[in-house]
């Protein structure tokens, strides 16, 4: 990982080395911590941080669904985030990771009498699944972990504890010598990655899963806002894994994988085993996107 100048760790900037926590850290025992992924872009105008507030809004809603009192409002953790961005004068893009956790003081599952502490990260990162994969596309193993349960976890939120299970999947995948996993849910319908949501296209419809079983994805709602409008026909609608074989195409969807193709899933090629036509088209609409080359979208950055 490439290290940065500066973590802001509850309101201070502190060197990238001494931006550490004791080992009696709650969340690092109990679990209960909540997170995001966030993503700034190099444009024409410079660095800006795509879809800031919705971010931070989630981060905020995932707090507060795993019942841990954030200290900060929205307006000071964005500004806390511009703020770091300023500070470590980045030369590229960036991953941006705040985490709210509780921190060191008392110990036992109980939490709400544990300190709650705010670090926010940011590094320069490249793309998650290679530039290979974006331009070529991914092979995907169908997971033999189910996506976490809604009836014991909170997948609304994005919350530390729901990543043993992508983890888990992730793992499983990548040692079986394919590059991401799909998890089904409960009932044997697709879910979503182990850390993006999921597409397929049929005869030029684009289908999605509705969010019961996955993120409220940030990366899945600026894609179907493309879609909308560019015409393309929208279904949210459950997918089972033998429609995932006979599709046309398929894609993931997430802050860190952005719009990365699939290409084979379980030993079936995917369509021509390329990155399909649609796909392409909203892959390069959605870098228009974060690079503010779209007007009608520049709403969704914020400039540093
Ligand atoms: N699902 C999971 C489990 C994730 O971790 C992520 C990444 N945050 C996503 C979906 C995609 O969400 P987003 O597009 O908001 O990054």
């Amino acid at each position: 990982m490439e290290k940065a100048k500066y973590i802001w760790m509850d309101g201070d900037f502190v060197e990238w080395d001494e931006a550490k926590v004791h080992v009696l850290t709650h969340t690092l025992h109990y679990g209960n911590g909540v997170f995001e992924g966030t993503r700034a872009y190099k444009t024409d105008n410079g660095l800006a941080i795509f879809r800031l507030k919705d971010h931070t809004k989630r981060l905020l809603n995932s707090a507060k669904i795993t019942v841990i009192k954030c200290p900060y409002t929205l307006e000071e953790l964005e500004r806390a985030q511009i703020e770091l961005l300023r500070k470590n004068d980045f030369k590229s893009n960036v991953y941006i990771r705040p985490l709210i956790y509780l921190g060191y003081g008392i110990m036992g599952l109980y939490h709400v009498k544990a300190p709650v502490n705010v670090a926010i990260a940011a590094w320069e990162w490249g793309s998650y699944l290679g530039d290979d994969g974006l331009e070529n596309g991914i092979r995907v193993k169908i997971s033999s972990f189910t996506r976490n349960s809604v009836k014991s976890t909170m997948g609304k939120a994005k919350a530390v504890a729901n990543y043993l299970n992508s983890q888990m999947a992730k793992y499983e995948a990548l040692e079986a010598g394919y590059e991401e996993a799909l998890l089904l849910d409960e009932e044997g319908f697709i879910a979503e990655g182990s850390g993006e949501c999921f597409f397929i296209v049929r005869d030029g419809v684009l289908i999605t899963p509705p969010n019961d079983n996955s993120l409220e994805s940030i990366t899945q709602d600026t894609v179907l806002k493309i879609a909308e409008k560019k015409g393309i026909k929208i279904e949210r609608r459950r997918i089972t894994r033998d429609e995932v074989y006979i599709c046309d195409e398929a894609f993931f969807t997430g802050t860190a994988a952005e719009v990365t193709p699939i290409k084979e899933v379980d030993g079936r090629v995917v369509g021509n085993g390329k990155r399909g036509e649609v796909t392409r088209e909203l892959q390069s609409a959605y870098f228009d996107v974060v690079y503010g080359r779209d007007k009608d979208f520049e709403y969704m950055l914020t400039y540093i």
